[in-house]
């Protein structure tokens, strides 16, 4: 329980190590310390434990060099989201994947950067490797990261590379973002559409959910094509997790799930995280922050309709996203939880939403 009276809140996606490096979604030129508040971004240890924030998936996520570029020429903040959103939806279709020796060298700084927090936190942060630890750094007020790649480019088709990073806590692997690469291709950023955009899983890509399955790393769907979706779901031996994707009939863009992929998720036992972003919220699908947390709620009463309160978690998608004015940054989780409450779900439907359906299928997933 946190000291707000909400039970404590493990997310499924944040984008925090890149608004830290001022390298995200909501950059900064300067970046900002994870342990000092901040009025920029969404996710600091501050912050966090003003909101019940116990901990979540931080996302490794390496953006070409080419937008990288083109983004550090930007005039402001506004400038780079125009930027983004054109990358997110090119006009003459994705691009080339990048090089692997480049996803690697930046995998490699962001891990180092997370090992860097554990480090300094003096105890207060701890990386976890298990479901027993992660309840453990719950049950005790010491912030859980879990190390989660958003994008594959980093990975050889062997798997020499997903043995180290593995052996390194990587424990968690979406298999693209907004672009294509070897493995799978994501959905673009339009809307509306079905999220049935593209071609599924290549060869290399298939084998890697097996490298996964075999090594007990959950394999997150959230953000491929529909057909790559399947894939997984054909393949896949592990519960199907989508750490941050919302229901496609409540808001019809391309990376929420369709009622079709929600029953598959349930048979599997698996997970889908709330989204936060406004964008996929929002049944007109308008960028606007003042939307209402009703449309959350609407979102979690449709996803927890189609498979049960033990399927429904949270992948607030925090600092890579525009979040509602309510829940402006991590200070705001426990209007979302008041806002759930309103809607009827009791303190065993918080507590499983909030952090509990994650503890389930991690200890399914990983083994332990
Ligand atoms: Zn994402």
């Amino acid at each position: 329980m946190a000291s707000n009276g909400f039970p404590v809140i493990f997310d499924g996606h944040n984008d925090t190590i890149l608004s830290l490096t001022g390298t995200g979604f909501n950059p900064l030129p300067n970046g900002r310390s994870f342990f000092e508040r901040s009025t920029n971004g969404h996710v600091d240890l501050p912050r966090a434990r003003d909101g019940g924030l116990g901990g979540g998936f931080f996302a490794v996520f390496i953006r070409p060099p080419e937008a990288e570029k083109e983004n550090a020429e930007a005039k402001n903040a506004d400038d780079v989201e125009q930027r983004v959103k054109a990358q997110f939806n090119p006009a003459g279709g994705w691009p080339e994947p990048m090089a692997m020796d480049f996803a690697q060298s930046k995998a490699l700084e962001l891990l180092g950067r997370l090992f860097q927090i554990e480090r300094e936190s003096a105890g207060a942060c701890k990386i976890v490797r298990s479901a027993a630890e992660l309840q453990e750094c719950l049950d005790n007020g010491i912030f859980a990261i879990l190390l989660h790649f958003e994008g594959t480019d980093q990975l050889d088709p062997d798997g020499f590379a997903l043995d180290v990073f593995h052996q390194a806590g990587v424990q968690s692997i979406g298999l693209t973002h907004f672009r294509k690469n070897r493995y799978a291709e994501g959905v673009p950023m339009t809307f509306p559409s079905s999220p049935d955009t593209g071609p599924g899983l290549t060869e290399e890509g298939k084998e890697l959910v097996r490298q996964c399955n075999a090594r007990n790393i959950l394999v997150d769907v959230s953000h491929i094509t529909e057909a790559g979706f399947w894939d997984v779901a054909n393949i896949t031996d592990a519960p199907i997790v989508a750490t941050h994707s919302n229901a496609w009939e409540v808001a019809n863009a391309p990376r929420n799930l369709t009622d079709k992929q929600l029953a598959a998720i349930k048979e599997s036992n698996g997970v889908a995280g709330l989204n936060f972003h406004v964008g996929f919220l929002r049944p007109d699908g308008e960028m606007a922050s003042d939307t209402p947390l009703s449309i959350m709620a609407d979102h979690v009463d449709h996803m927890v309709d189609k498979m049960g309160i033990d399927c429904v978690a949270l992948g607030s998608d925090f600092d890579g996203a525009n979040m509602p004015d309510e829940l402006k940054d991590a200070t705001g989780l426990p209007n979302l939880m008041s806002a759930l409450q309103d809607r009827g779900y009791d303190a065993q439907a918080l507590t499983k939403i909030a952090h509990g359906n994650w503890v389930r299928v991690l200890r399914e997933t990983w083994g332990s």
